[in-house]
């Protein structure tokens, strides 16, 4: 089977057989070994500097990293403003709400960029420091890939710092992690790096976990995990299959040429299917150049509903995504990350000329 939702990802045989590795204590040197060669890793997809950047690993979901990232680094006095245009966007706010933290949401329908001029009135409107800018890189909910590069300048003339969810985006697109403002960046083991799910992580200022300020939660704390893993230990027991598998996955991705070459294959696949489907009279939702390479979503064809399209296609090896709420009737999804190849793609190309005509 292939996926084509947005993660977890059909792996390669060497990150799957990776996840059967030895049976291993989390406080033995063979997993501080582990730990520290995945820790290394991330910082060098995107050649971050550990004097400045930290990586935390956490054991969970993307979501996970995400509440981790806004319940560590927003301090008690602090506000945050969130940007939503989508699914994950609005989840930033909730989780905001769930920790007691000050929120300010700045809202925009789902198929609409984020608003610029709402951030901007917010911040202005919030005379009083600190404040934080949670944003949400590539909106899974639609495929767009919101404009960090403008944002990043709303934030920058305010003084305001971005807590980014990269989730779907972290590996297979640019983040600008020294020209944009960025405290920190969530993601995880299962989207554009291609590992297993079980493994999370943030990468953030050195200084922010050197002097942290209060968290909001014990297990999500990120100084306290940083703490432990900096002597190669780990607050809680981690899931180390997944760990032997991000590993693995980051030993690959350095090998076929970085996040840059990922996203050039990337880019190359969903040009591929959103050709065969405008051939077979399927529209994107979106403008190609609103588009993450990650993920597309696309108009139902007339007369089909999502079963029906889904079904189809499962049936001769493929999986795709639904739209997310109210855009469950008219939408679907395909994501082209995860190992596919070119044989994989003259399949897909022919299960959808099946079931579509
Ligand atoms: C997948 C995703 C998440 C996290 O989802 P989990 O199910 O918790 O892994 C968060 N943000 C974005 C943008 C995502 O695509």
């Amino acid at each position: 089977m292939i996926l084509l939702n947005p993660g977890p990802v059909t792996l390669s045989e060497r990150v799957r057989a990776a996840l059967a590795g030895p049976d291993l204590c989390h406080r033995e040197p063979e997993f501080g070994q582990l730990q520290a060669r995945v820790r290394q890793g991330l910082l060098d997809v995107y050649g971050l500097d550990a004097g400045a950047w930290q990586p935390v690993l956490l054991s969970g979901s993307g979501t996970a990293a995400v509440e981790a990232m806004l319940v560590s680094l927003v301090p008690p006095d602090g506000h945050l403003v969130t940007v939503e245009n989508g699914v994950y966007g609005e989840r930033m706010t909730s989780i905001a709400r769930a920790a007691g933290i000050e929120v300010s949401p700045v809202t925009r329908p789902w198929q609409e960029p984020i608003d610029l001029d709402g951030v901007a009135r917010a911040l202005d409107r919030n005379g009083h420091a600190p404040t934080f800018v949670a944003a949400v890189h590539h909106e899974t909910t639609t495929g767009r890939l919101n404009d960090l590069e403008a944002l990043a300048s709303v934030c920058s003339e305010r003084g305001a710092r971005l807590l980014l969810d990269g989730v779907s985006s972290f590996g297979g697109e640019w983040l600008d992690f020294d020209g944009w403002p960025v405290e920190a960046c969530a993601a995880t083991a299962n989207k554009c790096l291609h590992g297993a799910p079980g493994v999370a992580f943030v990468l953030t200022r050195r200084e922010r976990l050197e002097s942290p300020t209060r968290a909001r939660s014990l297990y999500l704390d990120l100084a306290g995990h940083w703490r432990s893993q900096q002597e190669d230990g780990t607050a809680f027991t981690p899931a180390i299959p997944a760990l032997y598998g991000l590993d693995a996955a980051l030993a690959e991705l350095d090998a076929s040429g970085g996040w840059q070459a990922r996203r050039a294959r990337y880019a190359e696949l969903a040009g591929t299917v959103a050709t065969e489907l405008e051939s077979l009279g399927v529209t994107s939702y979106l403008p190609a150049e609103d588009s993450s390479v990650v993920l597309r979503s696309y108009r139902l064809p007339e007369g089909m509903d999502y079963p029906l399209l889904h079904d189809g296609l499962k049936s001769r090896g493929f999986v795709i995504y639904a739209g997310q709420g109210a855009m469950y009737e008219r939408l679907f999804r395909i994501s082209t990350m995860g190992v596919i190849s070119d044989s994989d793609m003259q399949r897909l190309r022919g299960a959808l000329r099946e079931v579509i005509t």
